[in-house]
């Protein structure tokens, strides 16, 4: 008979990995899918500064495979196989995966939000050479120089906030005439006298030689283009949640998945944690802890599950 697994992750960075972890420690037949390296967005980050317990920068390939190696240690199992849809039926959930059907009493999801890119020239060019989508991971790296922030929303408003302790010259550039960011965070971005905002501007390129050094920005107004001289572009449009393999989930208004702070979907046994969860700090600590609680909670269904005789 075709195994049931007691829990499948689907996403292997950083909150799949935790969630791992928590799961093979509580004791949980658990397996984890992740259709690339493990890791997720941390992979590429040459210095993690702000991870608890790491004074010293760390370079998020080797933390991502710390994390592999102390879930993998406490028996949990690894796939790189890519997952396409998920469904329950009865109390078990289907997988459908490029190698087949896989089932499990409980899935978390965790597969992750990838930034929405301005697709300018030169953004992909000098991605983590001064083109950044974390202003907390990458700011310090920049501190006492001239960024640029693009956006408009919470995210922008808040990051700008923060790059503003960190430089007295933040340009900050949106493509509307008015903010998408909530009143009082706006309000405290236009007041805030480290950062200048220009509305309807967008930009049309990043320039530099081994590092960002300048931005081409065009007011859309008059559709005058100018240059800049920044040293780092930090870019806020929105992140695109992945949750294609996932139907009839609550979703909030961005499309992140819903959940209850045991991290349960509006679908009983399915727990979601990381970035593609609706939640109002994208980190990694944040990605860890909820993968924690996921696993957790996941165990804990599975104990009711068992004493209504259901498995
Ligand atoms: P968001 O609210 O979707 O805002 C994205 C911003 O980027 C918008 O201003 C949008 O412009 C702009 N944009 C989108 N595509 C663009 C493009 N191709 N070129 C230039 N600009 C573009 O995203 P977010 O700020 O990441 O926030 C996501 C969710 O997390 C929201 O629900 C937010 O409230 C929440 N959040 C909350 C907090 C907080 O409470 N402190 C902090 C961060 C995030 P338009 O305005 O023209 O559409």
């Amino acid at each position: 008979m075709e195994t049931v697994h007691d829990l499948i992750i689907i996403g292997g960075g950083v909150a799949g990995l935790s969630a791992a972890q928590y799961g093979a420690r509580a004791n949980l037949k658990v397996l984890v899918l992740e259709e690339m390296a493990a890791g997720g967005q941390i992979v590429p980050v040459a210095g993690l500064e702000n991870y608890p317990g790491f004074p010293e920068p760390i370079d998020g390939f080797e933390l991502s495979q710390r994390f592999e190696e102390q879930a993998v240690k406490f028996g949990a199992e690894f796939e790189t196989w890519s997952a396409r849809s998920v469904s329950k039926q009865g109390k078990v959930f289907v997988i459908e995966t490029d190698r087949g059907s896989l089932r499990a009493t409980s899935v978390i999801v965790a597969t992750g939000a990838k930034h929405r890119k301005l697709g300018v020239p030169g953004e992909e060019e000098f991605a983590g050479r001064g083109v950044s989508y974390c202003a907390t991971c990458d700011g310090p790296f920049f501190r006492g120089k001239p960024m640029l922030v693009a956006g408009g929303g919470d995210a922008a408003c808040d990051e700008a906030m923060f790059l503003s302790k960190l430089s007295d010259r933040v340009v900050m550039v949106h493509r509307r005439d008015r903010f998408r960011a909530q009143k009082s965070l706006a309000k405290r971005v236009l007041a805030n006298e480290h950062i200048e905002v220009r509305f309807n501007t967008e930009v049309k390129e990043i320039k530099g030689d081994s590092q960002v050094k300048q931005v081409l920005l065009t007011d859309k107004q008059n559709s005058r283009e100018y240059s800049e001289d920044v040293a780092a572009v930090f870019v806020f449009i929105g992140s695109i949640p992945q949750t294609q393999v996932i139907e009839g989930v609550d979703l909030d208004e961005g499309g992140y998945i819903k959940s209850d702070p045991r991290m349960e979907t509006s679908i009983k046994g399915l727990f979601v944690a990381g970035d593609v969860r609706a939640t109002p700090f994208r980190q990694l600590v944040v990605a860890a802890g909820e993968g924690a609680i996921a696993a957790h909670s996941a165990s804990q269904y599975i104990d009711e599950l068992k004493g209504e005789a259901y498995l």
